[in-house]
């Protein structure tokens, strides 16, 4: 069936192909992203198909916002149901599905109050405003004086005061004044956290694991030794788990692998299952309690279809029991990876299935394999230079991971 455009100028515009897509695209779009020559049309479980009818296994989820695969039938009703009785109320008034979902996203967090926002970055300005008052309402901190201590090669988005303490120079360049507040200091370092502590700090930011900054898995006890740090010195402990939370590491949150009890989270990503932007900062009582009525909000955070399909979301993450399927699944896929023998390969490294391949320098960068996994089937994306992040949609089965294996190993020993 051929359909005309008028509005577009285009006569016939399912015939487009690739590169006219391309070319529309650069005509008419900022120049912020380098993504792949891939223009997608259909997305299925952990397959998603392209114009041209190619298919390919999806190895990013969009940066785990995935977890649950793509147009996931459950959500997708959730969706069309809510859709059809009342999508925006504003928060002028209240609605029929937000309790619900607070008592969801508190039942599987530990902690008990939520605040609803709708993109990561929303969600951790949340978590920065809170702990500001925090500090000075309850810690008593000097007005304006309250320090955030992050570590280097964080990711935490992309608005003024989230690239404020971020140590990429492109991030922050041309783009200041910069928000003050922030110290840095090296990732999994527990030693430096207490060297940088001073009377005003508020709390300590961190990902339990650095995804955009490389798969940076901390050594084993480091979350334990932060939060006695955090205890001791009545600073807030804050996870950023926006990228490894509902159940990408194989836990319902990675800060679980070692029983820590933050005093917030912030959640994002898969908490929609890739349907609608929608975030939350998760606290305790106190943090909190900081709030009054005119503090903050979003007119569409805590919407009642954003809330429809979070509940959905979130229960397809526990009846599937996909932190349980990311562990077991990861395990296997990592230690098939680490014994692919390849001159290129210098590490792999990850927890449950966010899985990080850093290459060597000699490789000439990540981007390359990635094109070539491409042309195999299979859709993964460098982070930094020479990382390929391996991130399916945690519904993958043993048989998919086996395919994938296959193509990963005869490009990275074929590819020259
Ligand atoms: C993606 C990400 C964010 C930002 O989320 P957006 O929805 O893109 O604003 C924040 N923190 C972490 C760890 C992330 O991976």
């Amino acid at each position: 069936m051929q359909v005309a455009n008028v509005t577009l100028g285009i006569p016939y515009f399912n015939t487009m192909n690739t590169l006219d897509y391309i070319e529309l695209e650069q005509r008419y779009g900022a120049n912020n992203y380098h993504p792949l020559d891939v223009v997608i049309t259909k997305g299925e479980g952990v397959w998603i198909w392209d114009i041209e009818g190619k298919k390919y296994l999806d190895f990013l989820s969009a940066y785990s916002a995935l977890n649950q695969g793509h147009c996931h039938p459950k959500i997708l009703e959730a969706m069309i149901k809510q859709a059809q009785k009342v999508t925006l109320t504003s928060r002028a008034f209240r609605n029929d599905q937000l309790a619900m979902f607070y008592e969801k996203l508190a039942k599987i967090s530990g902690l008990p109050k939520v605040l609803p926002m709708n993109s990561g970055a929303e969600a951790v300005e949340t978590a920065i405003k809170a702990i500001r008052k925090w500090a000075y309402k309850v810690k008593c901190v000097p007005e304006n004086q309250a320090e955030i201590i992050v570590c280097s090669n964080n990711f935490s988005g992309r608005t003024i005061s989230l690239i404020s303490f971020s140590t990429e120079e492109q991030y922050q360049d041309g783009f200041g004044p910069l928000t003050a507040g922030f110290k840095v200091i090296p990732f999994g370092d527990a030693k430096a956290l207490e060297q940088a502590i001073t009377p005003n700090t508020a709390a300590f930011f961190v990902e339990p694991i650095q995804g955009e900054g490389g798969i940076i898995v901390p050594t084993n006890g480091f979350l334990k030794q932060v939060e006695q740090i955090c205890r001791h010195h009545n600073i807030l402990l804050v996870f950023d788990e926006i990228q490894t939370g509902l159940g990408r590491t194989g836990k319902m949150f990675a800060h679980q692998h070692e029983n820590v009890q933050p005093d917030g989270i912030t959640v994002g990503k898969a908490l929609s299952g890739g349907f609608y932007p929608i975030s939350a900062f998760i606290s305790t009582e106190e943090v909190m309690g900081v709030f009054q009525p005119g503090d903050h909000g979003s007119t569409f955070g805590g919407n009642p279809l954003a809330a429809a399909i979070g509940i959905a979301a979130i229960d397809v993450i526990l009846e599937e029991d996909l932190p349980e399927k990311a562990l077991q699944v990861g395990e296997y896929f990592l230690t098939k990876l680490q014994s692919i023998k390849s001159s290129y390969i210098k590490e792999v490294r990850g927890k449950g299935l966010l899985i990080g391949m850093e290459l060597h320098s000699i490789a000439g960068g990540a981007r390359r394999f990635c094109k070539a996994l491409a042309n195999e089937g299979l859709l993964a994306k460098e982070t930094r230079d020479n990382v390929i992040r391996f991130a399916p949609p945690l519904v993958i089965s043993l048989d998919e991971i086996d395919w994938a294996l296959e193509k990963i190993e005869r490009v990275l020993t074929i590819t020259c």
